[in-house]
């Protein structure tokens, strides 16, 4: 590599991208020893896709970049199923509403309760599908409309005032209103406001009453009247709630810094909190974004966790693919590069295979020491994981070296990556699509005839069963130089 040796002893300081300042800082934990750390959850009328879990994966590799530099980590993630408006901003409808609208449109008898469930267990699947590890506490919206409640009582004399629609926040009432979304004041007098009576086009509900003569699935007696809350309080009263403000990092995607957090920032400033806008670090995962248009959860097929699985994917090639990119970089989706992504993985496993079998031990080789601390920097160089993976790769490609020892340097810079390299297998990783009715036992029984035939050297027979193969779509790769014998058309 002709690097220099960087000094093992030495922990790297952990530096992460503060959105609010645009800049890198220091981590220092709010209590010592500690990070806590909330991320904005999915809003469950729908099934996550791609990009959604794009944003926690990356809330997943801080969290354990966290406990990896030594933080005893507190991690929260909401489920939220009230309160999200189809426009992030203040109008529209509430998304759970609409899909139980539409359902009963449909005469299906789905409750808007069973469709809370249905996605916040189909996100779950994802979570365990791309080994996001469980966060201390799933905080759901709908269990926290008392505290919600309590929070705007305490707020509503200095900072709110009250329309037809609700109780509204004056956003004029906190200092630096917008300066998360660094909004010039033409931009946020541009904000559609479809809301009669509100002060300033930036205001928005904290508290939605229902229309007369409507009635909602969801709604909650309060001093506003009949209703629910809004979206931005939700995550404003969780994360005080289980993490006290104070705390250390929000998370979310890239979208929310321009509306949800500058509105949960204002709340928990009225709530007294001014000085630290609630957490000291804001920080947003750039998106995920594919060409095609299949990320649309408006499409037929459109491009969830499950239908890389059913593709034939291994759903790790797809946190492999993520891990590739820096979070706060755009990435482009492709199939081909989720291919890409699974053939690389493919390779790092086999490299750790012979490593899997020996017992971890202290790791005293110059060499390991070294990729070990170059690990560290560049994961505490605001999780850099496109050089983070490269060093993986490294030790794993590394030869005449203790097996135990590099088996913990494995360990250890896996249980920051998550990709499983200690316990997946080859044969794990091979693309096998749902809808193939061949079964493997079947091809590797074609395969061996095929071989034989080609020992005998009788290519009609060989290329028969090789047709014969294809046709079942499966393709046959005689040498390929990553030792995959065969693969199903996905
Ligand atoms: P939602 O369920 O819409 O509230 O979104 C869940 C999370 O996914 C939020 O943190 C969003 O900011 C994030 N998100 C939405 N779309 C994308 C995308 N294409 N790429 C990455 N993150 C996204
Ligand atoms: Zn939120």
């Amino acid at each position: 590599m002709g690097a220099a040796m960087t000094d093992a002893s030495a922990p790297a300081p952990l530096r992460l991208f503060n959105s609010l300042t645009r800049s890198l800082e220091d981590f220092r934990p709010v209590h010592p020893g500690e990070a806590r750390v909330y991320s904005c959850g999915p809003t469950v009328y729908n099934y996550p896709h791609i990009g959604n879990m794009r944003a926690y994966v990356f809330a997943d590799t801080l969290g354990r970049t966290l406990s990896f530099k030594g933080y005893k980590l507190t991690h929260v993630i909401n489920i939220t199923d009230v309160g999200h408006l189809t426009d992030d901003a203040d109008a529209g409808e509430d998304k759970l509403e609409k899909a139980a609208a539409e359902k009963a449109q449909k005469g299906e008898k789905t409750s808007i309760w069973d469709i809370a469930r249905h996605y916040t267990e189909a996100y779950w699947a994802d979570v365990k599908a791309l080994n996001i590890r469980q966060p201390a506490h799933w905080s759901i919206a709908t269990d926290y409309v008392p505290a919600m409640i309590d929070f705007a009582k305490a707020i509503a004399d200095k900072h709110c005032y009250e329309l037809d629609g609700g109780l509204y926040f004056d956003t004029t009432t906190v200092a630096d209103y917008g300066r998360l979304a660094r909004h010039g004041s033409d931009e946020g007098e541009s904000r559609i406001d479809p809301v009669d009576g509100k002060r300033h086009p930036a205001d928005f509900a904290i508290w939605r009453k229902t229309p007369t003569g409507e009635k909602r699935q969801m709604e909650w007696d309060s001093p506003w009247g009949r209703g629910a809350p809004g979206w931005h309080l939700e995550c404003s009263v969780m994360s005080e709630a289980l993490l006290g403000f104070p705390f250390d990092i929000h998370t979310g995607g890239i979208d929310h810094r321009e509306i949800h957090h500058p509105n949960e920032i204002a709340q928990n400033q009225a709530h007294g909190c001014s000085a630290d806008s609630g957490a000291r670090l804001w920080m947003h995962n750039n998106f995920l974004v594919d060409r095609s248009g299949k990320m649309s959860k408006s499409s037929g097929e459109f491009l969830r966790v499950q239908l890389l699985i059913d593709k034939g994917y291994h759903p790790l090639a797809y946190r492999l693919m993520c891990l590739q990119a820096h979070y706060r970089s755009e990435l482009e989706f492709s199939w081909e590069g989720l291919g890409a992504a699974l053939t690389r993985l493919k390779r790092l496993v086999m490299a750790a295979a012979p490593a899997r079998e020996a017992e971890a031990a202290p790791v005293t080789d110059n060499r390991l020491a070294d990729l070990l601390a170059r690990f560290d920097a560049a994961i505490s160089d605001d999780l850099n994981t496109p050089v983070a993976l490269t060093l993986i790769e490294d030790v794993a490609a590394m030869k005449k070296v203790d097996a135990g020892q590099k088996r913990a340097a494995l360990e250890t810079m896996d249980r920051v990556l998550g990709l499983e390299i200690l316990t997946l297998s080859r044969a794990d990783l091979r693309i096998r699509p749902k809808a193939a009715t061949i079964t493997e036992a079947e091809i590797e029984t074609a395969l061996a005839r095929r071989k034989e035939a080609r020992a005998a050297k009788d290519f009609a027979a060989s290329d028969a069963l090789r047709d014969e193969l294809n046709a079942a779509g499966v393709e046959v790769m005689d040498g390929d130089p990553l030792g995959w014998d065969w693969r199903l058309e996905a």
